[in-house]
């Protein structure tokens, strides 16, 4: 077989379809978030931009109290962790962090991986893989991780229709009472920004004796009294069996985890691939994560600011007539619905306006909705937004991209 031709029919294909993934060569700038400077050659000129797409939602990435621990980590305890937990790269910090985590989420235990999408595929592979004849039932917009753990596990799996109460309640009821049950969902869906309905889930779940598997990583650090997410806000922690984290997004940092009973932590912990046989994170991570979780427990006013510049924003973007879709979140996806158009809008953004927006398109969100997602930070200043809605909108009304304007007026 001729493989370099294969990789290259392979890659020709999505370039067709304006699939193909070129990722902006960024340097983000400690203490100027969200600018960051862009090169449109490795060894080019360097422009600075504004980042309109980061999942450092609350800019903790630059916090000074971050900085320090991980600065004061790193020339205490050197760069990396120098082994699997279990074989002495436990350090004390990733046990304090644990703690700190459980105790956040008001759960016995937590547990630290290397990232989000780890530990949603081990965890939720090891857990449906040793509950003999287990049945999980999967919001059809679950995350790509998710998606990853249900197939390793090879247990049987039902799709529940996007946000669907009813169809859960369905599917749970068509099941045999005994067969044991796990229900995965997120609380906000990354693409779209909705939240999930967690109390009427948990009630169905309890009717038919479900585990549930709840995914915060686009909520931790976001919402609820304490920043504990969708589940504090809501008051349902107690009733969710794992809540899932990343410290990728909010935290400002990397590494994921999970937070339920001392049991079951202490199953994934001996059971788990994804946990027991890869390097864990570094200790500067975990003292960055600290760190950072003990500024996010009490940064209601960050929480505030930031809401505020997401309501400045819809506002803008549908005061001009943009397709914003409706959420109550601070995700804010413009509607394109054309891969080309998408990514023609964003590559202007960048090289006309120093806006630098992602597009997001197939398999990302399905063929047909592409869209540009915003996400402002409470650092993004009035006159960052304002400069942006009216960027967009003299792309969106360039007709050099042949946007169909029937197409997304509908929302
Ligand atoms: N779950 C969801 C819903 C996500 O959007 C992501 C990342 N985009 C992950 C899990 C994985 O998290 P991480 O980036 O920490 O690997």
């Amino acid at each position: 077989m001729d493989f370099e031709q294969f990789f290259k029919d392979q890659l020709r294909r999505l370039r067709e379809e304006n699939r193909y993934r070129v990722f902006a060569d960024l340097e983000r700038q400690a203490g100027r978030f969200p600018y960051a400077l862009w090169r449109e050659e490795a060894h080019g000129p360097a422009r600075e931009v504004v980042v309109w797409c980061s999942n450092d939602y609350l800019g903790m990435g630059q916090h000074p109290a971050v900085l320090d621990a991980m600065r004061g980590s790193l020339m205490l305890n050197g760069a990396g962790a120098g082994g699997t937990r279990n074989i002495s790269g436990t350090s004390h910090h990733h046990v304090l962090l644990e703690h700190a985590l459980a105790e956040w989420h008001g759960k016995e235990a937590a547990l630290l991986f290397t990232s989000g999408y780890i530990s949603n595929e081990t965890s939720l592979a090891t857990l449906a893989k040793h509950l003999t004849n287990a049945v999980i039932y999967s919001d059809a917009d679950n995350h790509a991780s998710i998606i990853s753990g249900i197939r390793n596990s090879r247990c049987e799996y039902r799709i529940f229709r996007h946000n669907d109460v009813e169809h859960l309640r369905e599917l749970l009821a068509a099941t045999e009472a005994e067969r044991p049950k796990i229900v995965v969902f997120e609380s906000v869906y990354s693409m779209d920004g909705d939240i999930a309905p967690l109390s009427a889930i948990c009630d169905v779940a309890e009717e038919f004796g479900a585990l549930t598997y709840l995914d915060e990583v686009h909520a931790v650090g976001l919402y609820g009294e304490h920043g504990a997410g969708i589940a504090e806000r809501d008051g349902v922690a107690d009733r969710i069996t794992v809540i899932e984290g990343t410290m990728g997004k909010a935290f400002g940092l990397l590494g994921g985890y999970i937070a339920a009973s001392a049991g079951l932590i202490d199953f994934v912990r001996s059971f788990a691939p994804g946990f027991i046989f890869t390097t864990s994170l570094p200790p500067m991570i975990a003292a960055g994560g600290l760190a950072s979780l003990r500024v996010l427990r009490g940064a209601a006013d960050l929480r505030a600011r930031h809401q505020d510049r997401v309501r400045y924003l819809r506002r803008l973007l549908a005061g001009v007539g943009l397709p914003v879709m409706p959420n109550a979140s601070h995700i804010v996806p413009v509607w394109v619905g054309d891969s080309s158009v998408c990514k023609a809008i964003s590559d202007r953004l960048l090289m006309d306006y120093g806006i630098y927006v992602q597009p997001i398109n197939y398999p990302t969100v399905p063929r047909g909705s592409e869209r540009l997602r915003f996400t402002p930070s409470p650092f993004h200043s009035a006159e960052m937004i304002e400069k942006l809605v009216s960027a967009l909108y003299e792309c969106w009304h360039d007709r050099s991209f042949a946007l169909d304007p029937t197409g997304t007026s509908s929302l």
